[in-house]
């Protein structure tokens, strides 16, 4: 057996960066590059969260415009990559007794298609979107990626989009301040939460959301739990990058992990 694939969590931030040619889509595309090509991508999206598993499972996924308030050549947007039925039965099998719901109306919110039309602008990977339960406890989330690390040797690459910090409030204010300096509490969890990513201490990423930094970085879970997907389905022998850091929006940190 070869090498196992690749486990990526990408920091997506603003849905702007779908269109833009910038430091971080660079950097996306760079990953694209350096990655063995995949059989599918599974992704797991911050905007996918709702109070269930699903797992899209049409043949043609539709591309979701998720947001408001944007120019019009952002709704224009088709990311066109097809579903992968197959793979959606194997995550089902590989999460049961967890009932898997199999979603035939959703497909791919701004979280997958903004940053693969980056990775893999020719949209021609088969990917599959795996929602995330806003009704479980945080360690579930880390332990249904362990499930799904199988998928490493059967050539699919788990794609987690979230931020490793989120406060669109914070963000937005600071924005219409013109101001772009990263408070500490931003620039301490980020680095905090590398350094636990990097060394596999999942109880810390399970506690760090609860402190004083966590709740001003994550006032909801939404884009912290795809990065405990992804460190689930990560071993301790995979190497750890972090090909892309930073911060966008003063706060919102633009960090990506590549585990393997
Ligand atoms: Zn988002």
């Amino acid at each position: 057996m070869g090498k196992p694939m690749p486990v990526v969590f990408i920091g997506h931030g603003n849905p702007m960066n779908a269109l833009q040619d910038n430091t971080y889509t660079r950097g996306w595309a760079l990953i694209g590059r350096e990655v063995p090509r995949p059989k599918a991508v599974l992704s797991i999206s911050a905007h996918w969260y709702i109070p269930g598993t699903s797992v899209t499972s049409m043949p043609a996924p539709r591309t979701i415009h998720d947001f408001g308030g944007f120019p019009p050549e952002l709704y224009q947007i088709r990311y066109p990559a097809p579903g992968d039925q197959a793979l959606a039965n194997r995550v089902r099998d590989l999460l049961a007794p967890r009932p898997v719901f199999r979603d035939m109306n959703w497909g791919l919110d701004h979280g997958t298609w903004a940053v693969l039309r980056h990775v893999f602008p020719r949209a021609d990977i088969p990917v599959v979107q795996l929602s995330m339960d806003q009704r479980m406890p945080l360690a579930d989330h880390l332990e249904i990626g362990r499930n799904l690390a199988p998928l490493r040797d059967e050539g699919v690459l788990i794609v987690g989009s979230g931020n490793i910090t989120h406060n669109l409030r914070h963000a937005m204010a600071s924005y219409q301040r013109g101001e772009s300096s990263t408070p500490d509490w931003a620039t301490r969890f980020d680095a905090n939460v590398a350094r636990a990513a990097e060394k596999h201490e999942t109880d810390l990423l399970l506690r760090a959301v609860a402190d004083d930094d966590g709740r001003m970085a994550h006032p909801t879970f939404d884009h912290y739990l795809p990065l405990l997907y992804v460190v689930g389905a990560s071993g301790a022998g995979d190497t750890v990058r972090f090909p892309i850091t930073g911060f966008d929006l003063s706060s919102l940190s633009m960090r990506a992990i590549v585990f393997g």
